[in-house]
């Protein structure tokens, strides 16, 4: 059974690069017919970020993203957050120092620092590991009958695991394929820290065992990890599961890894959500608050490193599961686009049914009091060009207000001494107009300048400005329909005085 979980750490917002990594996670559960799990990695007390993970669960849920296992949800691995799974650690802590895998360290942080210092001094970096621990305090090191004597005094001491000397691991990856690490580059990483607790690398193995999962999908800075994780497996005499690593999603240069503040300086969303740190009380911008849907959103962040066979860009969660194929994502970083984020957004809006829409500004405008029979013809005549529900609105102005000034050089190019008479008996003429429709509109307009003597444009340019204040917008008729006679010729002698 296929069983595939996202562990993030709440030690901030989910970020663009999380989200994918959730999102692939889940596509190929779904895909597989499998199961989608969501842990919190909450051991790392000194890291955790108040509300960090409820943000994690609040912006999945926007996204559709929805885990069948989960800390809010249950299942039946729970509890699904590491700080709620202590006594499952201990039993394996037991296990493991029983092997010849790992061993017990007494040195305190301060010792640590003092040796790190020295090799410093002489230029090298130290490292705890298959050359250094025989000159270390440990349970390697000391004899038995010190060691115990060091356990009565109650001296604290962590866990390491004992990386063996000179061994070569192959180790297989979904994604890139095959590669070797041989175990002396690599240190004797600490499972269990002094409080009992077990580190990130201790208790993912075990939480991956227990939690029945057959792949794990995560980031590409966890294969660095994939060496020891591996070893530890082998330790514990389990199967490992399968593993495949995401390459970096990069800057918009191209070059180097899209960090979170990316956000902030090039001004553009980097999270899901708002986030409000609560060190600080700084606001990160959020997609959702951006004016982004959800669909377009997951739909760009999924080809950001992976493409659906026929080069289909736009792609419903449902075909994304569908078309989903781990062996098809990139190895190379994927390139962040702005530009290409509002594209995705532009297309939803297109998607996107008049009525939702005018939900989604009833919501955010609060001052749209206009009749819902209108704001949908409005929406009709503006989405084309939005990229934002927002830009419907703001783009639109007009509908809902007159112009409070005209546009100067249009003005100029618009407007001549005979304007004002010319449009002031226009006017009139629309207010002859029974069924104010665009059609009837369009017929007088025509039959107007047709009886001056004057080309369409000459009416409609001046026209357009008396009406939106510039040269925008969309044809002339459809304005003067949904404005409404009476505002419209308000409007119009308005611009004439
Ligand atoms: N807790 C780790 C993180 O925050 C999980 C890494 C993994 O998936 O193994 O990225």
């Amino acid at each position: 059974k296929v069983r595939v979980r996202f562990a993030p750490s709440p030690t901030g917002p989910l970020h663009l690069g999380g989200v994918r990594t959730a999102l692939y996670d889940y596509l190929f559960a779904k895909n597989q017919g499998g199961e989608f799990v969501l842990r919190i990695e909450d051991t790392d007390t000194a890291r955790y970020v108040e509300g960090a993970e409820e943000y994690i669960e609040e912006a999945l849920e926007w996204c559709g993203i929805i885990p069948d296992e989960s800390p809010k949800k249950g299942g039946k691995f729970a509890p699904y957050r590491q700080s709620e799974r202590r006594d499952i650690y201990d039993k394996y802590t037991e296990q493991i120092l029983k092997t010849d895998y790992a061993y017990i360290a007494f040195d305190t942080a301060e010792e640590l620092d003092a040796i790190r210092a020295e090799y410093e001094a002489k230029g090298d970096v130290f490292s705890y590991d298959n050359k250094t621990r025989n000159r270390l305090k440990n349970s390697l090191s000391l004899s038995e009958e010190e060691v115990q004597k060091l356990l009565d005094a109650k001296t604290p001491y962590v866990v390491r695991f004992k990386m063996p000397v000179d061994r070569t691991l192959g180790l297989v990856d979904i994604i890139r394929g095959n590669t070797a690490v041989n175990t002396d580059t690599l240190d004797d990483k600490v499972l269990v820290k002094n409080d009992g607790m077990p580190t990130y690398h201790f208790a993912n193995i075990i939480d991956d065992h227990e939690m029945e999962i057959s792949h794990v999908i995560r980031g590409e800075e966890w294969l660095p990890s994939l060496g020891l994780h591996t070893l530890l497996y082998e330790a514990m005499g389990w199967e490992a599961p399968e593993f495949a690593h995401l390459s970096l999603i990069l800057k918009p240069e191209g070059k180097g890894k899209l960090s979170k503040r990316d956000g902030d300086k090039f001004g553009f969303p980097v999270f899901p959500l708002n986030f409000t740190d609560p060190a600080t009380g700084h606001v990160s911008k959020g997609y959702r608050e951006s004016g982004y849907l959800p669909e377009a959103f997951i739909n760009m962040v999924a080809l950001l490193g992976w493409s659906p066979a026929d080069d289909k860009e736009i792609l419903s969660l449902e075909e994304m599961i569908k078309e989903f194929d781990l062996h098809k994502v990139h190895k190379a970083g994927a390139r962040f686009s702005k530009e290409k984020s509002e594209w995705f957004n532009h297309q939803y809006i297109q998607k996107t049914s008049a009525e939702e829409l005018m939900n989604i500004l009833k919501n955010s405008e609060s001052n749209l009091t206009i009749e819902d029979e209108k704001l949908l013809k409005i929406i009709h005549l503006m989405k084309e060009r939005a990229t934002f529900p927002k830009d419907i609105y703001e783009n639109g102005k007009f509908f809902f207000e007159a112009p409070t000034s005209y546009d100067e050089k249009a003005s100029k190019k618009a407007w001549n001494d005979e304007t004002s008479a010319l449009l002031t008996e226009f006017a009139e003429n629309l207010n002859s107009i029974n069924d104010f429709v665009s059609e009837n509109i369009k017929q007088n307009l025509h039959d107007f300048a047709e009886n001056k003597g004057l080309g369409m444009g000459k009416v409609m340019m001046p026209l357009r400005l008396a009406l939106v204040g510039e040269l925008k917008g969309p044809d002339v008729p459809d304005i003067l329909e949904l404005i409404g006679k009476e505002e419209s010729i308000a409007r119009i002698s308005n611009a004439v005085n």
